[in-house]
Parts: structure tokens; C-alpha cells; sequence
């Protein structure tokens, strides 16, 4: 497939792939579970619908992430998570098909060591900031400081041409999204969405829900008027104050999640 070129190419979304990685070390059961409730809670709080999709880090192998099988997540039990090395291959398919996307989340984690998670969304908020020429998704409430002042929009047709899908859908792309991850934890994708990192599970699940939030409201503050944003000293003494309180939303969440799948 040669995305340079601009040629119209075909794939499917939900793929079937050989397991052509070995397993070396087998994840722990408790983090199995917490990207199972993550899943869950990314879609109680509308940050992800029938597509979007959330990894971590395995912490068996550094060079390793567990992401589910091409399914909806709020559905995702521990039996539908893969392994998957940095390049997308599959360790544990065992037939079952998987996300195109996954390059997203390999090529971050390779770029980025201090990654433990990543969440990949069409939050319904980001998409219209994803493609705005003049607004920029920016920082404006004390929940959402990682947003930052200056958020990059990764624009496919740099990487790929004039006619992809706008799905990240190999290592090359994911490869020219991760680039800009330098110094930002969110990066917007035109016409598409966005991803977001952190340091573990309940920290990408709480960034992934407040950009959302953020974005909502310079939307709805956007339509008043000129908007006072944040500064960055603000970002940054928000993100060291509030971030370490992540624990608070992710019991409240997971409470909700599992109540509601009783
Ligand atoms: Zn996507």
C-alpha cells in the first residue's frame, strides 16, 4: 500500500492478522482489568461510542501493549484483550480481528518511554476543533491544564496524501502522528479526533474525559465571545494540583461502570 503516492487504497476496518510475535511474559490479571473497566468508562462518559479505543503499557514488557479486539468498548471483557508488539503484530489473536488503528498506540509508546496509556477517540466535542482553521483546542478550566496553550492538529495529508480514509492504519502514519507528541499529551487529528497519553490507566481515562469536557466548553464559551484561556504557569500548576487527585473521578467511574453492567 503506498499512502505517499495518493493513491485511493482499500482496507477493511476490522482486520484479521497472523499472531507473528512471541508471548514472553504474561500481563498482570489487575491491569487486564483495569483497561477492561477503562473501556468501560471511556464510553459511560461519552468519550468513545462504537469505535475509539483505549491501551496500556504491558507491565510484563516495556515493549509490549494490551489493547482489545476490533470491538465496541463499552462490550470488552479481559477474554477480548491482545498483545501486541510496537510494529502491531499481534501476539494472542488467536484469529480474532483487530483495531486497524493500532499503529497509534505502538508508535507513541515507542516514541514516548514515560507513556503508560493512550486513548484514542472521535470525541463528539474535538472533531469540529479538529477542523476549525481559526480556533485551536486550548486549556481554559483548571480540570483540563494538560490540554496546554497550543495544541497540535496532526493534518494526514502531510504523511499521506491527498486521499486516505483519515485512519492511521499503518506504522508509517502512526509513526508521523507520534512526532508530535514532543512536549504535548494530546494531539488533535483533522476530521477525526483525538489522542491523548499518560502515565497509567485511571490518568489517561481522566485526561481523555476532561479534553472532551474542555473542548465542550469553548465551544458553548466560543459562541458568547472572546475567551479567557489559561496561562501556561496556570496549565502547569493546575496539572501538578489536580492530576494528582485522578484517583478520586476513577473510583467514582468504575463504581458507575460496574453497577451499570451488573
Ligand atoms: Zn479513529
Amino acid at each position: 500500500m503506498d499512502t505517499k503516492s495518493g493513491h485511493p487504497h482499500q482496507h477493511p476496518t476490522a482486520v484479521n492478522v497472523r499472531d507473528s510475535a512471541a508471548a514472553v511474559a504474561a500481563p498482570s490479571p489487575a491491569l487486564i482489568d483495569d483497561l477492561v473497566v477503562a473501556n468501560h468508562i471511556l464510553f459511560d462518559q461519552g468519550v468513545v461510542d462504537a469505535f475509539g479505543h483505549v491501551s496500556v503499557r504491558s507491565d510484563a514488557n516495556p515493549e509490549r501493549f494490551l489493547l482489545a479486539r476490533n470491538m465496541a468498548p463499552g462490550q470488552v471483557t479481559a477474554d477480548d484483550i491482545i498483545e501486541f508488539t510496537f510494529d502491531g503484530e499481534a501476539v494472542n489473536a488467536r484469529g480474532r480481528k483487530v483495531y486497524l488503528e493500532r499503529f497509534i498506540h505502538g508508535e507513541i509508546y515507542r516514541r514516548r518511554p514515560d507513556v503508560m496509556a493512550v486513548v484514542h477517540s472521535h470525541s463528539h466535542s474535538i472533531v469540529p476543533l479538529s477542523v476549525s482553521k481559526s480556533a485551536r483546542l486550548r486549556a481554559l478550566f483548571h480540570m483540563a491544564g494538560f490540554v496546554g496553550t497550543d495544541t497540535p492538529v496532526f493534518e494526514i495529508r502531510e504523511a499521506g496524501g491527498p486521499a486516505t480514509d483519515l485512519l492511521i492504519s499503518n506504522s508509517a502514519l502512526g509513526k508521523a502522528l507520534s512526532d508530535h507528541f514532543d512536549g504535548h499529551d494530546i494531539v488533535l487529528m483533522r476530521g477525526h479526533g483525538s489522542t491523548v497519553v499518560g502515565r497509567s490507566i485511571p490518568h489517561v481515562v481522566f485526561r481523555a474525559v476532561y479534553a472532551e469536557t474542555n473542548a465542550r466548553y469553548q465551544l458553548q464559551a466560543g459562541a458568547l465571545g472572546d475567551i479567557t484561556y489559561l496561562t501556561e504557569d496556570e496549565c502547569r500548576a493546575c496539572v501538578e494540583r489536580i492530576e494528582a487527585q485522578m484517583q478520586r473521578p476513577w473510583d467514582l467511574w468504575k463504581a458507575q461502570a460496574t453497577e451499570r453492567r451488573r
